[in-house]
């Protein structure tokens, strides 16, 4: 890959991937109360990629809940370690959101926007810098 190769992966190490950031579509943070939950912390930190620019080495355990909007979201995460890795809608793979925290490298990154500003919290606020949207703005979807 070109210098634009980006890398990350999950705490114990059994879960890496390898991405082209020319690929990046948006980023964002989603307050909802299941990233919420799933992530242990105020918000998830998302990378929307095409799910083709997205090179996987490890297998990744998911957990599927339904969204809002009647979809399903399926979270994945290593089996080892737990980390949250990366997430996609089962009626849309072509996209997939990886966690930002599992970047090697994440200084690079800029976030787009704030998604469920609803349910965040005081104590993890949204970004006033960017925009925001109170659910999930569509036709991006929940991750
Ligand atoms: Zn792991
Ligand atoms: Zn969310």
């Amino acid at each position: 890959m070109s210098d634009e190769c980006e890398s990350g992966g999950c705490l114990c190490g059994t879960i890496k991937y390898e991405f082209d950031k020319s690929n990046l579509i948006s980023s964002h943070h989603c307050h909802c109360l299941d990233c919420q939950k799933s992530t242990g912390s105020g918000k998830a930190t998302i990378l929307m990629l095409p799910t083709q620019a997205i090179v996987m080495k490890g297998e990744l355990k998911f957990h599927t809940t339904p969204t809002a909007s009647g979809r399903n979201m399926s979270r994945g995460f290593c089996g080892e370690c737990g980390s949250p890795v990366l997430s996609f809608i089962n009626e849309m793979p072509e996209v997939k959101f990886v966690k930002a925290g599992s970047l090697d490298d994440s200084s690079w990154l800029k976030i787009d926007s704030n998604f469920y500003s609803s349910s965040a919290h005081p104590w993890s606020p949204i970004d006033e810098d960017i925009l925001s949207f109170t659910h999930n703005p569509e036709p991006v979807q929940e991750n």
